[in-house]
């Protein structure tokens, strides 16, 4: 095996071993967070059979996957970084999957832009389940009136997204917005990195975005 299928192998094991101790029979659908790595270090993955892959940024996203998705028909491209909003119809056009609608100034560019692009990505409202001041993503409190907002405005929001705090443990917040989730009768959930998508998994993760599992260590 190359070291790209061997990383994939050891990542969906991982995804299993969870699953398996949850007692759930459908994995996380795992994407690839490509960010940082060019189409060289991408192709190995794409030929071990992965078809998931997120950028957290449209420009860097524009410059190296049309080519690659030209190649290969199925790709699945998710973006999961901070979207400006005068970037809304570039990621419209791009994007399949769109894991960071965290306000309603984005909510309306993105409404716009998916009605002149005839196009509905899949949508998942990002919240800041820690409440860090830096961090991207809706308040709690914010979050029905968020949902509320994004429905009425024809977004198709299919669950919530969360990257909980650095260097604590990861599973109360999991847990946390697994709890809203459900409370909201959104069937998705995009939560797990490469250092906690088992964990994730574990509390009901339905999307893990993995990078450097799968990439190795960024610059
Ligand atoms: C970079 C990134 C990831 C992947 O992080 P790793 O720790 O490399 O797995 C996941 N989600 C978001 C939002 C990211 O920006």
């Amino acid at each position: 095996m190359t070291d790209a299928a061997e990383r994939l192998a050891s990542v969906l094991a991982g995804l299993d071993r969870a699953c398996h101790l949850a007692n759930r029979a459908d994995r996380p659908q795992l994407v690839a967070i490509s960010k940082t790595f060019d189409a060289d270090a991408i192709r190995p993955l794409i030929a071990a059979g992965q078809r998931h892959f997120g950028e957290n940024r449209v420009q860097e996203a524009q410059a190296k996957w049309p080519a690659l998705l030209t190649e290969t028909p199925g790709i699945v491209l998710h973006l999961v970084g901070q979207l400006q909003s005068n970037k809304a119809a570039e990621a419209i056009t791009l994007f399949d999957v769109i894991h960071s609608v965290d306000r309603p100034s984005l909510v309306t560019a993105l409404a716009k832009a998916q009605t002149a692009a005839n196009k509905r990505p899949a949508c998942y409202l990002q919240v800041n389940i820690g409440n860090e001041a830096q961090k991207g993503g809706c308040a709690l409190a914010d979050l029905p009136d968020l949902l509320a907002g994004a429905r009425s405005a024809g977004l198709n929001v299919v669950g919530l997204m969360c990257v909980p705090p650095a260097a604590v443990e990861p599973a109360p917040f999991f847990a946390l917005l697994a709890e809203h989730a459900r409370r909201l009768a959104l069937p998705g959930l995009s939560m797990g990195m490469s250092s906690d998508y088992e964990t994730a998994a574990l509390l009901g993760s339905t999307v893990v975005r993995v990078g450097s599992a799968l990439f190795g260590m960024r610059d």
